[in-house]
């Protein structure tokens, strides 16, 4: 059994430590506990432990735990960060505080228009795919800035920022976080509000010790909290 309350608070001491080495401030990094295909009674032990931010990967089984006794009711901030596919987008809306795999237009476009009819506003990250590999999803890094603009005019969806998924290999990973905070810094020079643009989404369980070197401010892990899938 995992005792997911101490693998919490372990996780949080390896964040502090690695921000003190990379000289910033822990309070900059929100930690997302991702518990794709575990079971809302372990959402709840995290809960309990003090996490609040949780992040999960597929429509259907963020919806089954949203309404499941262990956790409905509870103040938790839903994240999702799978693959959302254009006829899943009306499920989610209204139901999380970000989207961060937005991965192409006409995915925000469809966000666009089932935030407007239900007269919401949706933060959304778009991903990117900063490892080129074509099993992964996410926008070509090339692609971002002249793209950028489409996105920026879409009426009900507030764009905060970029996520990416890295290579396993470190070396790539580093490339590939370091790429990431560049592209947003390049986002910034043309976004009309620069100032929305605060958050990098990157680093998970082995990685995100790197990605903080690199200037994540979200990081999402699961295996060193919920254990293994
Ligand atoms: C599963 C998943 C994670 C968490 O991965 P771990 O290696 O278990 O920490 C993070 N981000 C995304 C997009 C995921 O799908």
């Amino acid at each position: 059994m995992e005792d997911i309350a101490k693998n919490l608070q372990r996780t949080i001491a390896e964040i502090r430590s690695i921000c003190n080495k990379a000289g910033r401030n822990p309070a900059g990094i929100q930690l997302i506990a991702v518990s794709k295909t575990k079971p809302a009674v372990l959402v709840k032990e995290a809960f309990e432990g003090g996490q609040i931010d949780i992040g999960e990967s597929y429509v259907q089984e963020l919806v089954e735990k949203q309404g499941s006794e262990e956790l409905s009711g509870l103040p938790l901030r839903w994240h999702f960060i799978g693959h959302l596919q254009t006829n899943k987008v009306k499920d989610i809306v209204g139901k999380v505080f970000m989207v961060h795999s937005i991965d192409r237009l006409k995915t925000a476009e469809e966000l666009s228009k089932r935030a407007s009819r239900q007269g919401v506003t949706v933060d959304y990250l778009i991903e990117i795919n900063t490892s080129g590999e074509r099993s992964k999803f996410g926008l070509p890094p090339e692609e971002l800035l002249s793209a950028a603009p489409h996105f920026f005019n879409l009426p009900n969806i507030r764009l905060r920022g970029l996520m990416t998924i890295a290579s396993p290999e470190r070396s790539r990973a580093r490339h590939e976080f370091h790429l990431l905070a560049e592209l947003l810094e390049k986002l910034k020079k043309i976004s009309p509000d620069p100032h929305l643009l605060t958050e990098l989404s990157m680093g998970m369980s082995q990685d995100f010790d790197l990605a903080i070197e690199a200037g994540a401010t979200m990081i999402r892990i699961g295996t060193a909290i919920f254990g293994s899938r």
